[in-house]
């Protein structure tokens, strides 16, 4: 996925996050540390998930409109929307890829 290439956190403002599945490095309980010298690759718990799914709620015009009106924000690309997701983030969240998520799994996954 070329669009995954565009993904890139910086550590002084997102902290430690898995190069795989861009959820943050926390704790055990929210995704299992990588071990220092450790290939993300081979540790990551959840390599095709998140950001299937952020990319897939990007290209669903319907949910990206719900998206950006909750976010009070426009993604005319989606290097643009990649762009945001690795901008500072909006608190609480670590990165505006978790806000993505957690907004879609609050909002939509149960509907
Ligand atoms: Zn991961």
């Amino acid at each position: 996925m070329q669009w995954k290439k565009a993904l890139w956190y910086k550590n002084h403002i997102h902290g430690p996050v898995c190069t795989i599945c861009n959820v943050p490095q926390i704790d055990d309980t929210l995704h299992k540390l990588i071990t220092s010298g450790a290939r993300a690759i081979d540790e990551c718990p959840y390599p095709d998930r998140v950001l299937p799914l952020i990319y897939t709620i990007y290209h669903d015009s319907t949910t990206r409109g719900a998206a950006q009106a909750h976010f009070k924000t426009r993604w005319p690309t989606d290097i643009e929307f990649a762009r945001w997701l690795i901008a500072p983030p909006i608190a609480p969240s670590r990165t505006n890829t978790m806000r993505v998520f957690l907004w879609f799994i609050e909002t939509r996954w149960f509907q």
